[in-house]
Protein backbone atom coordinates (compact mmCIF):
# COMPACT_ATOMS: atom_id res chain seq x y z
CA UNK A 1 0.00 0.00 0.00
CA UNK A 2 1.30 2.93 -0.66
CA UNK A 3 1.47 5.95 1.84
CA UNK A 4 -1.09 8.04 -0.30
CA UNK A 5 -3.48 5.34 -0.12
CA UNK A 6 -3.75 5.50 3.96
CA UNK A 7 -6.77 6.50 5.65
CA UNK A 8 -5.94 8.92 8.60
CA UNK A 9 -8.68 8.85 11.32
CA UNK A 10 -10.46 12.21 10.42
CA UNK A 11 -8.79 14.57 13.09
CA UNK A 12 -11.83 16.89 12.83
CA UNK A 13 -13.17 14.69 15.00
CA UNK A 14 -12.46 14.81 18.72
CA UNK A 15 -9.81 12.15 19.89
CA UNK A 16 -12.20 10.04 21.80
CA UNK A 17 -14.43 9.92 18.50
CA UNK A 18 -11.53 8.32 16.94
CA UNK A 19 -11.27 5.17 19.00
CA UNK A 20 -14.01 3.64 17.05
CA UNK A 21 -12.27 4.39 13.94
CA UNK A 22 -9.11 2.91 15.46
CA UNK A 23 -11.29 0.00 16.06
CA UNK A 24 -8.76 -1.12 18.54
CA UNK A 25 -9.43 -2.63 22.09
CA UNK A 26 -6.20 -5.03 23.03
CA UNK A 27 -6.79 -9.31 23.56
CA UNK A 28 -7.78 -9.91 26.98
CA UNK A 29 -5.57 -11.79 28.48
CA UNK A 30 -6.77 -15.17 30.36
CA UNK A 31 -7.45 -14.18 34.32
CA UNK A 32 -6.35 -10.87 33.75
CA UNK A 33 -7.79 -7.55 35.38
CA UNK A 34 -10.29 -4.93 33.23
CA UNK A 35 -8.03 -2.28 34.92
CA UNK A 36 -5.26 -4.01 33.49
CA UNK A 37 -5.92 -4.29 29.94
CA UNK A 38 -7.25 -0.57 29.90
CA UNK A 39 -3.18 -0.10 31.32
CA UNK A 40 -2.50 -1.67 28.10
CA UNK A 41 -4.60 -0.14 25.93
CA UNK A 42 -3.17 3.34 27.29
CA UNK A 43 0.01 2.49 26.55
CA UNK A 44 -0.59 0.67 23.05
CA UNK A 45 -2.62 3.95 21.71
CA UNK A 46 -0.15 6.37 23.21
CA UNK A 47 -2.78 8.57 24.09
CA UNK A 48 -1.50 12.13 25.43
CA UNK A 49 -3.05 11.35 29.45
CA UNK A 50 -5.56 9.22 30.74
CA UNK A 51 -8.20 11.24 30.67
CA UNK A 52 -8.50 10.95 26.86
CA UNK A 53 -7.72 6.97 27.16
CA UNK A 54 -11.12 6.37 29.59
CA UNK A 55 -12.97 9.09 28.02
CA UNK A 56 -12.90 6.94 24.92
CA UNK A 57 -14.06 3.89 26.71
CA UNK A 58 -16.53 5.32 29.00
CA UNK A 59 -17.39 8.47 27.30
CA UNK A 60 -16.79 10.69 30.20
CA UNK A 61 -13.09 11.33 31.61
CA UNK A 62 -14.46 11.23 35.22
CA UNK A 63 -14.68 7.37 35.94
CA UNK A 64 -12.92 6.15 38.43
CA UNK A 65 -10.52 3.64 38.15
CA UNK A 66 -11.42 0.45 39.84
CA UNK A 67 -9.38 -3.20 40.66
CA UNK A 68 -11.98 -5.29 41.60
CA UNK A 69 -15.62 -4.12 41.11
CA UNK A 70 -15.52 -1.80 37.61
CA UNK A 71 -18.78 -0.55 36.53
CA UNK A 72 -20.32 1.15 33.68
CA UNK A 73 -19.43 -1.57 32.04
CA UNK A 74 -22.67 -1.56 29.26
CA UNK A 75 -21.31 1.67 27.70
CA UNK A 76 -17.90 0.45 27.58
CA UNK A 77 -18.73 -2.29 25.80
CA UNK A 78 -20.93 -0.56 23.43
CA UNK A 79 -17.82 1.85 22.44
CA UNK A 80 -15.92 -1.33 21.52
CA UNK A 81 -18.54 -3.00 19.77
CA UNK A 82 -16.36 -3.73 16.75
CA UNK A 83 -14.94 -6.49 19.47
CA UNK A 84 -18.36 -8.58 20.39
CA UNK A 85 -17.42 -8.50 24.07
CA UNK A 86 -20.36 -8.43 26.35
CA UNK A 87 -20.74 -7.12 29.72
CA UNK A 88 -21.40 -10.72 30.98
CA UNK A 89 -18.04 -12.01 30.37
CA UNK A 90 -16.27 -9.09 31.17
CA UNK A 91 -17.19 -9.73 34.82
CA UNK A 92 -17.22 -12.96 34.69
CA UNK A 93 -14.14 -13.45 33.34
CA UNK A 94 -12.06 -10.19 34.36
CA UNK A 95 -13.43 -8.51 37.78
CA UNK A 96 -13.71 -10.32 41.07
CA UNK A 97 -17.12 -11.02 41.28
CA UNK A 98 -17.33 -14.78 40.18
CA UNK A 99 -15.22 -15.63 43.50
CA UNK A 100 -18.13 -13.57 45.61
CA UNK A 101 -21.21 -14.38 43.77
CA UNK A 102 -21.79 -18.08 45.28
CA UNK A 103 -21.12 -16.52 48.50
CA UNK A 104 -24.13 -13.63 48.08
CA UNK A 105 -28.00 -13.97 48.19
CA UNK A 106 -29.42 -14.06 44.60
CA UNK A 107 -31.09 -10.81 44.97
CA UNK A 108 -28.29 -8.90 45.91
CA UNK A 109 -25.52 -10.84 43.51
CA UNK A 110 -28.43 -9.52 40.32
CA UNK A 111 -28.46 -6.26 42.27
CA UNK A 112 -24.68 -6.04 41.89
CA UNK A 113 -24.31 -7.06 38.63
CA UNK A 114 -26.68 -4.64 37.43
CA UNK A 115 -24.77 -2.03 39.09
CA UNK A 116 -21.19 -2.99 37.86
CA UNK A 117 -23.19 -2.98 33.41
CA UNK A 118 -25.43 0.22 34.04
CA UNK A 119 -24.03 2.80 37.02
CA UNK A 120 -21.08 5.54 36.78
CA UNK A 121 -19.77 4.91 40.37
CA UNK A 122 -21.22 2.59 42.47
CA UNK A 123 -21.52 1.69 46.13
CA UNK A 124 -20.64 -1.97 45.49
CA UNK A 125 -18.08 -2.76 48.17
CA UNK A 126 -20.91 -1.89 50.94
CA UNK A 127 -23.11 -4.02 48.74
CA UNK A 128 -20.93 -7.09 49.12
CA UNK A 129 -20.54 -6.71 52.54
CA UNK A 130 -16.79 -5.61 52.10
CA UNK A 131 -16.37 -2.01 53.80
CA UNK A 132 -17.69 -4.24 57.01
CA UNK A 133 -15.04 -7.04 56.79
CA UNK A 134 -12.05 -7.47 58.97
CA UNK A 135 -10.34 -8.98 55.92
CA UNK A 136 -7.81 -6.06 54.42
CA UNK A 137 -7.35 -5.80 50.99
CA UNK A 138 -3.85 -5.71 49.37
CA UNK A 139 -1.40 -2.72 50.00
CA UNK A 140 -0.13 -3.07 46.84
CA UNK A 141 -0.99 -4.94 43.32
CA UNK A 142 0.80 -7.83 43.73
CA UNK A 143 2.56 -10.12 41.18
CA UNK A 144 4.10 -13.16 40.49
CA UNK A 145 7.83 -13.11 39.34
CA UNK A 146 7.27 -16.13 37.18
CA UNK A 147 4.13 -15.46 35.63
CA UNK A 148 5.61 -12.38 34.89
CA UNK A 149 8.37 -13.48 33.12
CA UNK A 150 6.07 -16.33 31.28
CA UNK A 151 3.70 -13.62 30.37
CA UNK A 152 6.59 -11.70 28.77
CA UNK A 153 7.70 -14.94 26.58
CA UNK A 154 4.14 -15.82 25.56
CA UNK A 155 2.61 -12.13 25.11
CA UNK A 156 5.65 -9.80 24.43
CA UNK A 157 4.15 -8.13 27.52
CA UNK A 158 3.05 -8.72 31.10
CA UNK A 159 -0.61 -7.73 32.92
CA UNK A 160 -1.85 -7.66 36.23
CA UNK A 161 -3.45 -11.02 37.00
CA UNK A 162 -6.74 -10.98 39.15
CA UNK A 163 -6.20 -14.09 41.38
CA UNK A 164 -2.72 -12.08 42.41
CA UNK A 165 -5.00 -9.35 44.27
CA UNK A 166 -7.55 -11.52 45.93
CA UNK A 167 -7.38 -10.88 49.91
CA UNK A 168 -5.53 -13.93 51.25
CA UNK A 169 -3.65 -14.75 48.07
CA UNK A 170 0.02 -14.67 49.03
CA UNK A 171 1.39 -17.52 47.09
CA UNK A 172 0.64 -17.71 43.16
CA UNK A 173 -1.92 -21.00 43.21
CA UNK A 174 0.38 -21.66 39.61
CA UNK A 175 3.96 -21.20 40.56
CA UNK A 176 4.04 -22.14 44.39
CA UNK A 177 6.04 -19.03 44.87
CA UNK A 178 5.36 -16.16 47.14
CA UNK A 179 4.06 -12.89 45.27
CA UNK A 180 5.79 -9.51 45.21
CA UNK A 181 4.98 -5.72 45.73
CA UNK A 182 4.49 -3.87 42.40
CA UNK A 183 4.81 0.42 42.84
CA UNK A 184 1.24 0.74 42.29
CA UNK A 185 -0.21 1.57 45.87
CA UNK A 186 -3.80 0.72 47.42
CA UNK A 187 -6.34 2.34 47.30
CA UNK A 188 -5.57 4.02 43.94
CA UNK A 189 -4.20 7.52 44.94
CA UNK A 190 -4.73 8.47 41.54
CA UNK A 191 -8.74 7.70 40.51
CA UNK A 192 -8.38 8.28 36.83
CA UNK A 193 -4.62 6.50 36.79
CA UNK A 194 -4.02 3.30 35.08
CA UNK A 195 -0.40 1.81 35.70
CA UNK A 196 0.68 -1.51 33.63
CA UNK A 197 2.65 -3.35 35.39
CA UNK A 198 5.74 -2.14 32.92
CA UNK A 199 5.80 0.98 35.13
CA UNK A 200 5.53 -0.95 38.23
CA UNK A 201 7.40 -4.25 38.63
CA UNK A 202 11.23 -4.68 39.21
CA UNK A 203 12.63 -7.38 39.86
CA UNK A 204 14.19 -6.32 43.15
CA UNK A 205 10.59 -5.75 44.18
CA UNK A 206 10.09 -7.21 48.02
CA UNK A 207 7.69 -10.12 48.45
CA UNK A 208 4.47 -9.20 50.23
CA UNK A 209 5.28 -12.03 53.19
CA UNK A 210 8.23 -14.26 53.44
CA UNK A 211 7.66 -17.28 55.73
CA UNK A 212 9.07 -20.89 56.30
CA UNK A 213 7.50 -23.37 54.29
CA UNK A 214 5.25 -25.06 56.14
CA UNK A 215 3.32 -21.92 55.80
CA UNK A 216 3.97 -21.19 52.13
CA UNK A 217 2.53 -24.45 51.67
CA UNK A 218 -0.76 -24.00 53.83
CA UNK A 219 -1.21 -20.70 51.77
CA UNK A 220 -0.46 -22.58 48.54
CA UNK A 221 -3.48 -24.72 48.94
CA UNK A 222 -5.60 -21.49 49.94
CA UNK A 223 -4.70 -19.76 46.89
CA UNK A 224 -5.42 -23.10 44.99
CA UNK A 225 -8.95 -23.11 46.34
CA UNK A 226 -9.51 -19.09 46.18
CA UNK A 227 -8.36 -20.13 42.06
CA UNK A 228 -11.12 -22.56 41.82
CA UNK A 229 -13.56 -20.84 43.11
CA UNK A 230 -13.38 -17.86 40.61
CA UNK A 231 -13.16 -19.90 37.78
CA UNK A 232 -15.99 -22.54 38.78
CA UNK A 233 -19.09 -19.73 37.49
CA UNK A 234 -20.93 -20.94 40.96
CA UNK A 235 -24.33 -18.76 41.18
CA UNK A 236 -25.62 -17.22 44.28
CA UNK A 237 -27.16 -18.81 46.31
CA UNK A 238 -30.28 -17.83 49.33
CA UNK A 239 -29.67 -16.75 52.58
CA UNK A 240 -28.22 -19.47 55.23
CA UNK A 241 -27.59 -21.60 52.59
CA UNK A 242 -23.54 -22.73 53.70
CA UNK A 243 -24.81 -22.73 57.33
CA UNK A 244 -26.78 -25.75 57.23
CA UNK A 245 -24.52 -27.69 55.31
CA UNK A 246 -21.50 -26.26 57.53
CA UNK A 247 -23.72 -27.74 60.61
CA UNK A 248 -24.49 -30.88 58.84
CA UNK A 249 -20.65 -31.90 58.79
CA UNK A 250 -20.04 -30.08 62.27
CA UNK A 251 -22.68 -32.98 63.29
CA UNK A 252 -21.63 -35.75 61.50
CA UNK A 253 -17.98 -34.37 63.33
CA UNK A 254 -19.28 -34.16 66.61
CA UNK A 255 -18.79 -30.42 67.02
CA UNK A 256 -22.10 -29.89 67.18
CA UNK A 257 -25.12 -31.52 68.76
CA UNK A 258 -28.47 -33.50 67.27
CA UNK A 259 -30.11 -29.71 68.02
CA UNK A 260 -27.42 -28.48 65.50
CA UNK A 261 -26.47 -25.97 68.36
CA UNK A 262 -22.62 -25.65 67.72
CA UNK A 263 -20.70 -26.64 69.78
CA UNK A 264 -17.99 -22.72 69.44
CA UNK A 265 -15.73 -23.25 72.09
CA UNK A 266 -14.78 -26.86 70.40
CA UNK A 267 -15.17 -25.79 67.31
CA UNK A 268 -12.68 -22.78 67.54
CA UNK A 269 -10.49 -25.24 69.34
CA UNK A 270 -10.31 -27.47 66.41
CA UNK A 271 -9.76 -24.95 64.14
CA UNK A 272 -6.73 -22.83 65.91
CA UNK A 273 -4.94 -26.60 65.61
CA UNK A 274 -5.93 -26.89 62.24
CA UNK A 275 -4.61 -23.40 61.14
CA UNK A 276 -1.91 -22.21 62.96
CA UNK A 277 -1.76 -18.45 64.23
CA UNK A 278 1.01 -17.36 62.62
CA UNK A 279 -0.82 -18.32 59.17
CA UNK A 280 -4.13 -16.87 60.52
CA UNK A 281 -2.62 -13.16 61.10
CA UNK A 282 -1.46 -12.89 57.61
CA UNK A 283 -4.15 -13.05 55.68
CA UNK A 284 -5.89 -11.24 58.26
CA UNK A 285 -8.08 -13.93 59.91
CA UNK A 286 -7.19 -13.97 63.40
CA UNK A 287 -8.99 -15.51 66.11
CA UNK A 288 -7.86 -13.46 69.03
CA UNK A 289 -10.48 -14.02 71.58
CA UNK A 290 -12.87 -17.29 71.67
CA UNK A 291 -15.61 -15.72 73.75
CA UNK A 292 -15.78 -12.59 71.24
CA UNK A 293 -17.51 -12.24 68.27
CA UNK A 294 -15.41 -14.04 65.36
CA UNK A 295 -15.65 -15.25 61.82
CA UNK A 296 -16.22 -18.53 62.66
CA UNK A 297 -19.49 -17.98 65.17
CA UNK A 298 -20.40 -15.77 62.57
CA UNK A 299 -20.24 -18.16 59.82
CA UNK A 300 -21.84 -21.21 61.88
CA UNK A 301 -24.79 -19.13 62.91
CA UNK A 302 -28.01 -17.91 61.53
CA UNK A 303 -27.92 -14.37 60.47
CA UNK A 304 -28.63 -11.91 57.38
CA UNK A 305 -24.94 -11.05 57.05
CA UNK A 306 -22.82 -12.27 53.76
CA UNK A 307 -19.08 -12.96 54.58
CA UNK A 308 -15.86 -12.64 52.82
CA UNK A 309 -15.07 -15.94 50.65
CA UNK A 310 -11.29 -16.50 52.22
CA UNK A 311 -13.57 -17.13 56.00
CA UNK A 312 -15.65 -19.64 53.72
CA UNK A 313 -12.47 -21.19 52.30
CA UNK A 314 -10.97 -21.50 55.78
CA UNK A 315 -13.90 -22.82 57.29
CA UNK A 316 -14.77 -25.29 53.93
CA UNK A 317 -10.95 -26.55 53.96
CA UNK A 318 -11.22 -27.34 57.79
CA UNK A 319 -14.59 -29.17 56.88
CA UNK A 320 -14.14 -30.58 53.48
CA UNK A 321 -10.47 -30.60 53.21
CA UNK A 322 -10.53 -28.80 50.20
CA UNK A 323 -13.27 -26.43 48.23
CA UNK A 324 -13.74 -28.42 44.79
CA UNK A 325 -14.36 -31.61 46.86
CA UNK A 326 -17.31 -29.49 48.96
CA UNK A 327 -18.86 -28.17 45.72
CA UNK A 328 -18.45 -31.90 44.10
CA UNK A 329 -20.25 -33.15 47.46
CA UNK A 330 -23.19 -30.64 48.04
CA UNK A 331 -23.53 -31.45 43.91
CA UNK A 332 -23.60 -27.55 43.37
CA UNK A 333 -23.23 -27.17 39.37
CA UNK A 334 -19.85 -25.56 38.16
CA UNK A 335 -18.83 -24.37 35.20
CA UNK A 336 -15.84 -26.41 35.77
CA UNK A 337 -18.09 -29.63 36.01
CA UNK A 338 -19.91 -29.19 32.59
CA UNK A 339 -16.84 -28.29 30.80
CA UNK A 340 -15.25 -32.13 32.42
CA UNK A 341 -18.24 -33.72 32.54
CA UNK A 342 -19.52 -32.75 29.02
CA UNK A 343 -20.80 -35.33 26.74
CA UNK A 344 -17.62 -35.60 24.59
CA UNK A 345 -15.51 -36.15 27.25
CA UNK A 346 -17.55 -38.77 29.15
CA UNK A 347 -17.81 -42.55 28.70
CA UNK A 348 -21.11 -43.87 27.82
CA UNK A 349 -23.83 -43.18 29.71
CA UNK A 350 -24.35 -46.41 31.41
CA UNK A 351 -21.30 -46.30 33.08
CA UNK A 352 -21.35 -42.56 33.93
CA UNK A 353 -24.47 -42.84 36.00
CA UNK A 354 -23.17 -46.09 38.13
CA UNK A 355 -21.60 -45.18 41.76
CA UNK A 356 -18.97 -47.08 40.90
CA UNK A 357 -17.44 -44.46 38.61
CA UNK A 358 -18.98 -41.95 40.87
CA UNK A 359 -16.64 -43.33 44.12
CA UNK A 360 -13.70 -44.46 41.97
CA UNK A 361 -13.60 -40.60 40.37
CA UNK A 362 -14.23 -39.21 44.28
CA UNK A 363 -11.57 -41.24 45.34
CA UNK A 364 -8.89 -40.14 42.54
CA UNK A 365 -9.93 -36.35 43.07
CA UNK A 366 -9.47 -36.91 46.77
CA UNK A 367 -5.70 -38.56 46.22
CA UNK A 368 -4.86 -35.54 44.82
CA UNK A 369 -6.13 -33.22 47.44
CA UNK A 370 -4.11 -35.66 49.60
CA UNK A 371 -0.94 -35.46 47.25
CA UNK A 372 -1.28 -31.98 45.70
CA UNK A 373 2.44 -31.54 44.26
CA UNK A 374 2.40 -35.25 42.65
CA UNK A 375 2.54 -35.88 39.06
CA UNK A 376 0.54 -38.71 37.33
CA UNK A 377 2.80 -41.33 37.73
CA UNK A 378 3.47 -40.35 41.66
CA UNK A 379 -0.08 -40.59 41.81
CA UNK A 380 -0.25 -44.02 40.41
CA UNK A 381 2.66 -45.50 42.30
CA UNK A 382 0.36 -44.41 45.32
CA UNK A 383 -2.98 -46.04 44.04
CA UNK A 384 -2.06 -48.62 41.37
CA UNK A 385 -5.22 -50.42 41.48
CA UNK A 386 -7.22 -47.39 41.30
CA UNK A 387 -5.77 -45.88 38.36
CA UNK A 388 -5.66 -48.84 36.30
CA UNK A 389 -9.55 -49.25 37.03
CA UNK A 390 -10.09 -45.62 35.99
CA UNK A 391 -7.35 -46.32 32.87
CA UNK A 392 -9.77 -49.31 32.04
CA UNK A 393 -13.15 -48.36 32.40
CA UNK A 394 -12.94 -44.42 32.68
CA UNK A 395 -9.84 -43.38 30.59
CA UNK A 396 -11.33 -39.68 28.84
CA UNK A 397 -12.19 -38.40 32.55
CA UNK A 398 -8.50 -39.71 33.80
CA UNK A 399 -7.07 -36.96 31.05
CA UNK A 400 -9.15 -34.79 32.40
CA UNK A 401 -8.45 -34.71 35.61
CA UNK A 402 -5.30 -35.82 36.28
CA UNK A 403 -1.76 -33.64 37.06
CA UNK A 404 -0.73 -32.60 33.58
CA UNK A 405 2.70 -31.94 34.64
CA UNK A 406 5.02 -31.55 37.34
CA UNK A 407 4.68 -28.81 39.52
CA UNK A 408 7.58 -26.60 39.76
CA UNK A 409 8.07 -26.07 43.81
CA UNK A 410 10.86 -28.14 44.77
CA UNK A 411 11.51 -29.90 47.68
CA UNK A 412 14.36 -28.48 50.16
CA UNK A 413 14.44 -31.99 51.59
CA UNK A 414 15.31 -34.11 48.75
CA UNK A 415 17.57 -31.68 47.04
CA UNK A 416 20.81 -30.72 47.44
CA UNK A 417 21.38 -27.16 46.69
CA UNK A 418 24.72 -27.25 47.10
CA UNK A 419 25.75 -29.24 44.28
CA UNK A 420 22.65 -27.70 42.24
CA UNK A 421 24.29 -24.27 42.98
CA UNK A 422 28.05 -25.30 41.28
CA UNK A 423 26.39 -27.26 38.71
CA UNK A 424 24.55 -24.15 38.02
CA UNK A 425 27.72 -21.67 38.21
CA UNK A 426 29.14 -23.86 35.73
CA UNK A 427 26.34 -23.95 33.17
CA UNK A 428 25.78 -19.78 33.45
CA UNK A 429 29.62 -19.34 33.02
CA UNK A 430 29.40 -21.07 29.59
CA UNK A 431 26.52 -19.17 28.94
CA UNK A 432 27.87 -15.75 29.32
CA UNK A 433 31.21 -17.03 27.76
CA UNK A 434 29.12 -17.83 24.71
CA UNK A 435 26.96 -15.11 24.41
CA UNK A 436 26.10 -15.05 20.88
CA UNK A 437 25.89 -11.76 19.47
CA UNK A 438 26.50 -12.39 16.01
CA UNK A 439 23.07 -11.90 14.92
CA UNK A 440 21.74 -9.25 17.25
CA UNK A 441 23.59 -8.40 20.19
CA UNK A 442 21.30 -8.98 23.10
CA UNK A 443 22.34 -7.15 26.34
CA UNK A 444 23.38 -8.83 29.38
CA UNK A 445 20.18 -8.75 32.26
CA UNK A 446 19.22 -10.96 34.52
CA UNK A 447 16.10 -11.96 32.37
CA UNK A 448 18.19 -12.70 29.17
CA UNK A 449 20.91 -14.76 31.17
CA UNK A 450 18.22 -16.65 33.02
CA UNK A 451 16.26 -17.35 30.30
CA UNK A 452 19.04 -19.22 28.80
CA UNK A 453 19.54 -21.04 31.92
CA UNK A 454 17.77 -24.52 31.43
CA UNK A 455 16.05 -24.21 35.28
CA UNK A 456 16.42 -20.29 35.30
CA UNK A 457 12.59 -20.10 37.92
CA UNK A 458 15.30 -21.36 40.52
CA UNK A 459 17.36 -18.54 40.19
CA UNK A 460 14.07 -16.39 40.50
CA UNK A 461 12.65 -17.79 43.19
CA UNK A 462 15.32 -19.49 45.05
CA UNK A 463 18.31 -16.81 44.48
CA UNK A 464 19.43 -17.44 48.14
CA UNK A 465 19.62 -21.40 48.07
CA UNK A 466 22.28 -20.20 45.01
CA UNK A 467 24.16 -18.21 46.43
CA UNK A 468 27.89 -18.99 44.19
CA UNK A 469 25.45 -18.67 41.13
CA UNK A 470 23.97 -15.47 42.08
CA UNK A 471 26.85 -13.95 42.47
CA UNK A 472 28.57 -14.46 39.05
CA UNK A 473 24.50 -13.71 37.38
CA UNK A 474 25.30 -10.27 39.18
CA UNK A 475 28.55 -9.86 38.20
CA UNK A 476 27.86 -10.18 34.55
CA UNK A 477 24.97 -7.76 34.29
CA UNK A 478 25.37 -4.92 31.65
CA UNK A 479 24.18 -1.43 31.97
CA UNK A 480 22.84 0.02 29.47
CA UNK A 481 26.26 1.78 28.86
CA UNK A 482 27.98 -1.03 29.18
CA UNK A 483 26.21 -2.93 26.11
CA UNK A 484 26.15 0.25 24.16
CA UNK A 485 30.26 0.15 24.18
CA UNK A 486 30.28 -3.30 23.44
CA UNK A 487 28.10 -3.04 20.46
CA UNK A 488 30.26 0.40 19.50
CA UNK A 489 33.61 -2.32 20.16
CA UNK A 490 32.24 -5.08 18.11
CA UNK A 491 31.18 -2.58 14.75
CA UNK A 492 34.83 -0.93 15.29
CA UNK A 493 36.36 -4.32 15.31
CA UNK A 494 34.20 -5.18 12.22
CA UNK A 495 35.09 -2.13 10.01
CA UNK A 496 38.39 -2.42 11.00
CA UNK A 497 38.25 -6.02 9.40
CA UNK A 498 37.26 -4.75 5.97
CA UNK A 499 39.62 -2.12 6.61
CA UNK A 500 37.12 0.58 6.35
CA UNK A 501 37.77 3.84 7.25
CA UNK A 502 35.71 5.02 10.83
CA UNK A 503 34.00 8.14 10.96
CA UNK A 504 30.97 8.84 13.76
CA UNK A 505 28.13 8.38 12.04
CA UNK A 506 28.89 5.05 11.09
CA UNK A 507 29.42 3.67 14.24
CA UNK A 508 26.31 5.41 15.74
CA UNK A 509 24.01 3.83 12.36
CA UNK A 510 25.40 0.48 12.57
CA UNK A 511 25.90 0.17 16.54
CA UNK A 512 22.57 1.60 16.59
CA UNK A 513 22.91 4.03 19.04
CA UNK A 514 21.38 7.56 19.29
CA UNK A 515 22.61 10.90 19.52
CA UNK A 516 20.86 10.99 23.49
CA UNK A 517 23.85 8.51 24.34
CA UNK A 518 26.08 9.46 27.81
CA UNK A 519 29.20 11.38 27.66
CA UNK A 520 31.20 8.42 28.52
CA UNK A 521 29.68 6.35 25.47
CA UNK A 522 30.44 9.89 23.41
CA UNK A 523 33.93 9.92 24.78
CA UNK A 524 33.81 6.41 23.91
CA UNK A 525 33.09 6.84 19.80
CA UNK A 526 35.63 9.59 19.67
CA UNK A 527 38.23 7.29 21.27
CA UNK A 528 37.66 4.90 18.46
CA UNK A 529 37.65 7.03 15.82
CA UNK A 530 40.75 8.58 16.39
CA UNK A 531 42.66 4.98 16.79
CA UNK A 532 41.14 4.22 13.27
CA UNK A 533 42.59 7.74 11.87
CA UNK A 534 46.04 7.24 13.71
CA UNK A 535 46.28 3.69 11.85
ZN1 LIG B 1 2.92 -17.41 39.07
Amino acid sequence: MKLSEFVYPDTSLPVWERIEMLGYFPLLYKDELLYSTISRLHIHTGFANYKTTIKCLFGKDSMRATIDFPTNLDVLTKNISFKTITSDKLIDEHTMFPLYQPFLPIDRANDIKDKMKTKNNGSIHAKIGLSASRISPHTHLLFCQSCYDEDFEKCGEAYWHRIHQVPGVLVCPHHGCFLKKSGVKLPLVSYIAYIAPYYAVERGSSYVIESCLEIRDSLYLIAKDLDWLMNANLSAKPMNYYRELYVDCLKHKKLALPTRRVRQKALIKAIRSFYSAELLNMIGCDILDENESNWVKELTRKNRKTFHPLYHVLLIRFLFGSVMKFFEETNLPSKKDTIKGSSKTQPKKSVVNSDTVKNKRTDWLKLQEVYPLYTRKELRKVAGNLYMWLYRNDKEWLQLNSPTRKTTIPSYNRVNWGERDKAMLEEVKQICLEWNDSVKPVRKSIHSIIKRVKRGYLLVNYPDKLPLTNAFLMSQIETVEEFQIRRIKNVTEELRKENQIISEWQIYRKAGLRSTVTEKVRQFITYEVNIGVRR
